[in-house]
């Protein structure tokens, strides 16, 4: 019973670091790297997630290295984890979060060109997602010195110079509520665009080995829609 016990082990690690491999091995161009998302985000809308390396072995696998195989710019609303809603694990993505998946300052800016230089992601994703409470504060504001709701009221502290940046970005939705799903996939394409300008970024999409894609992220159907 033992001997079958440890030789199931020894067959469930061996396929595990199988599958591990594979994915790098397979995902060598951008193109690549956008079917592997698109195929992670149907096993997780169907629920046929297989939760590739997460395992404690790929884990410790890691410890000294990583070759995620994208960068996933997306925002850090709760409801937006890359990882689960890609089916992915341990040393796939390399995730920027930030309100309203904002690319507006060297922080996000350097952490990109990381990304990029140092991993060699094949793909950037700027992953935006309906709903978005930062493109909702954008899309609402008013020039009034004095706040018009209790949303207004909360915005305070750094929050108001980011979404002024953000709605520097989208210059054509402040102040326009009826415009939010429009606001939401200009943004997207707004710090795709910032993205895109990045000079090792630029001179990486010219060579063929990098890609930056726009993506929408459905809250109330889990669907990722590639634009
Ligand atoms: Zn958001």
């Amino acid at each position: 019973m033992k001997i079958k016990l440890t030789l199931m082990a020894l067959a469930l690690a061996i396929g595990l670091t199988t599958h591990a491999q594979q994915q790098s091995e397979k995902i060598q161009t951008p193109a690549q790297a956008v079917e592997a998302l698109k195929a992670g985000n149907t096993r997780f809308t169907t629920d046929n997630r297989t939760l590739p390396n997460q395992c404690k072995d790929h884990r410790k696998s890691l410890k000294k290295t990583q070759e995620p195989f994208a960068a996933i710019v997306t925002c850090s609303d709760s409801r937006v984890p890359a990882e689960l809603l890609f089916d992915n694990g341990f040393g796939d993505l390399f995730v920027i979060r930030t309100a309203g998946n904002s690319v507006v300052d060297s922080s996000t800016q350097g952490s990109v060109d990381y990304a990029v230089n140092h991993l060699g992601v094949k793909v950037i994703v700027v992953l935006g997602h309906t709903n978005c409470g930062a493109i909702k504060a954008v899309v609402t504001a008013t020039d009034d010195a004095a706040p018009n709701s209790e949303e207004e009221a909360k915005m305070q502290g750094e929050l108001p110079a980011l979404i002024g940046k953000i709605a520097d970005c989208i210059p054509q939705h402040k102040g326009k509520p009826e415009t939010f799903n429009a606001a939401i996939l200009a943004n997207v394409n707004a710090q795709a665009e910032r993205i895109a300008a990045l000079p090792h970024v630029k001179a990486q999409v010219a060579e063929g080995k990098l890609a930056v894609v726009n993506a929408l992220y459905d809250l109330k159907t889990g669907e990722v829609t590639f634009q």
